[in-house]
């Protein structure tokens, strides 16, 4: 049965999309894209949809906007709400401290923190996609994309035509390579990697050790910090099972992406100096993925000159693998590009429609790689003078019975947590909405007394009645 959606304002002008790629992006803007109106098609090479997978985890700024599409039973019935982190040492398991996340912090945020399986995920998005009319091809991979005419061929030859086409095809998509065209990229592989695995719960709890993990009367997530490696370990919703995400030293034998699982042994030696609830866990997780943490230079543009192909998700922001908003970034791009495509009317605003959406993700991506990136050095900080103020001002905080993550005494809180309200606290759809207010409708009053003027106004209009037709008609 659709869903009735808190009646979004619907495009008066529907049009074709394309979508390259059905990951989480892909799959996301399928959904924001059809509740407005559009047409979607989406094209995904792989065979089906991935049945196994590590966890992933939702933060408040993703789960709101879930919860506004109305999805909110179906993320709860996948997915554990986290109210709190325990912070110990990755060696010793000397404890940190603890952060309790402040209810009401978290109200002002509208959303909740909540882990799942990734591939409960995915297929709760394709599910959606499809019950809201998206088109999802899978099986169907891309092998050619011509922005300028339009078009995106398949591997089997035939050849797709549409309005806008977009990138959702990940790092190592076509749709990248386009945006970078004669610009070879730098990559710089950075010195880490990360392990992404689980651990069944029936097996845990059979470990007096290991249970101490669901113990707390908080549902938690826990972070050990170390010498060059870190462990972030959090239940999952759906089949009860523990996610393990261990960031460590390349060693040569790695993994190019989410899809290389690594041998076990490789990850067990990783554990082998940690605590003994780590080694434990190790001997008894499933292989892992093992995707490489890469420093990509950022791009310029995430819209093609042609003005009908952009790029979201991975494929245009990189966050390195098993962050917090590394799917949060992907459906924010969508949701926004769908706000601002939900007051299409004519064909002239699909351009600036596009780089309103570039305008807006790309401040918002920049900052969120880099603290996503600095959170993973602060976690893995080699010993010397900063691991010990590290260590230093969360054991004080620990001693005071304060959260690690608030302020000292006196102090309302630390730049760490105001950061987190930043990040957490963001509204994608309103962003899009603020833009619209502030200058999608000044551009169109401008322009309505430009096409007066020329005498196109009524021209207008009849696109815009004709917007439900089945067919745009290219300007
Ligand atoms: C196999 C896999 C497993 C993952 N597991 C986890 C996990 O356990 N936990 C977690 O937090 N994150 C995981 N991720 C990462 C996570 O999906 C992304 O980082 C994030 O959600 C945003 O992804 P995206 O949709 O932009 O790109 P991606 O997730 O990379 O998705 C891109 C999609 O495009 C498809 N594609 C690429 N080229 C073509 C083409 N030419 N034609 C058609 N389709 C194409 C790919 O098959 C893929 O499905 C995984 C990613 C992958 C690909």
């Amino acid at each position: 049965m659709v869903h009735v959606l808190n009646s979004p304002t619907q495009a008066k002008l529907p049009i074709d999309f394309i979508v390259v790629g059905a990951g989480i992006a892909g799959l996301a803007c399928a959904i924001a894209l059809r509740r407005v109106g559009h047409r979607v098609r989406v094209f995904e090479k792989n065979q089906s949809l991935l049945e196994l997978s590590g966890g992933c985890r939702l933060p408040p700024n993703l789960s709101k906007i879930f919860y506004h599409w109305g999805l909110e039973k179906e993320v709860r019935a996948i997915a554990v709400k986290s109210q709190a982190i325990s912070l110990q040492l990755f060696e010793s398991g000397e404890s940190l401290g603890r952060h309790v996340w402040d209810e009401e912090v978290l109200r002002e945020t509208r959303g909740e923190f909540m882990f799942t399986h990734y591939s409960d995920l995915l297929k709760l998005l394709y599910d959606t996609a499809v019950e809201y009319g998206a088109e999802v091809r899978l099986g169907a991979q891309v092998k050619y994309i011509d922005a300028d005419a339009q078009q995106v061929t398949l591997e089997s030859g035939e050849v797709i035509s549409g309005d806008v086409i977009v990138g959702a095809d990940g790092t190592m998509g076509l749709s990248r390579k386009i945006m970078l065209e004669d610009v070879e990229e730098e990559e710089q592989v950075s010195r880490l990697k990360l392990y992404s695995t689980t651990v069944s719960k029936d097996v845990i709890m059979q470990d007096p050790d290991l249970a101490t993990l669901y113990e707390s009367e908080l549902e938690t997530m826990f972070s050990w910090f170390g010498n060059g490696r870190a462990v972030l370990g959090f239940p999952l919703g759906g089949t009860p099972e523990f996610a393990v995400y261990t960031y460590c030293p390349r060693d040569g034998s790695d993994g190019s992406s989410w899809e290389d699982i690594a041998p076990i042994e490789s990850f067990q030696t990783v554990h082998t100096v940690g605590e003994r609830r780590l080694q434990k866990i190790s001997q008894l997780a499933s292989p892992p993925a093992c995707p490489p943490l890469v420093d990509y230079p950022e791009l310029e543009d995430w819209v093609h000159d042609s003005g009908r192909l952009l790029i979201i998700g991975q494929a245009a922001h990189p966050l390195p693998p098993g962050s917090i908003q590394e799917c949060a970034m992907a459906v924010e791009d969508g949701a926004v590009l769908a706000k601002l495509f939900s007051h299409l009317r004519s064909v002239d605003q699909i351009n600036s429609f596009l780089y309103a959406y570039q305008d807006l993700r790309q401040p918002r991506c920049t900052r969120v790689v880099q603290k996503e990136m600095g959170d993973i050095q602060f976690m893995t900080l080699p010993p010397g003078d900063f691991q010990e103020m590290r260590d230093g001002m969360m054991k004080a905080k620990r001693d005071a019975g304060l959260n690690v993550l608030d302020g000292a005494e006196g102090m309302e809180e630390s730049a760490e947590w105001a950061e987190i309200k930043d990040v957490f606290g963001y509204d994608a759809e309103d962003e899009a909405d603020n833009w619209w207010i502030e200058w999608g409708l000044l551009r169109e009053r401008a322009k309505g007394a430009n096409d007066f003027e020329c005498g196109l106004v009524q021209k207008n209009i009849f696109v815009a009645q004709e917007g439900n037709a089945a067919t745009l008609e290219r300007v």
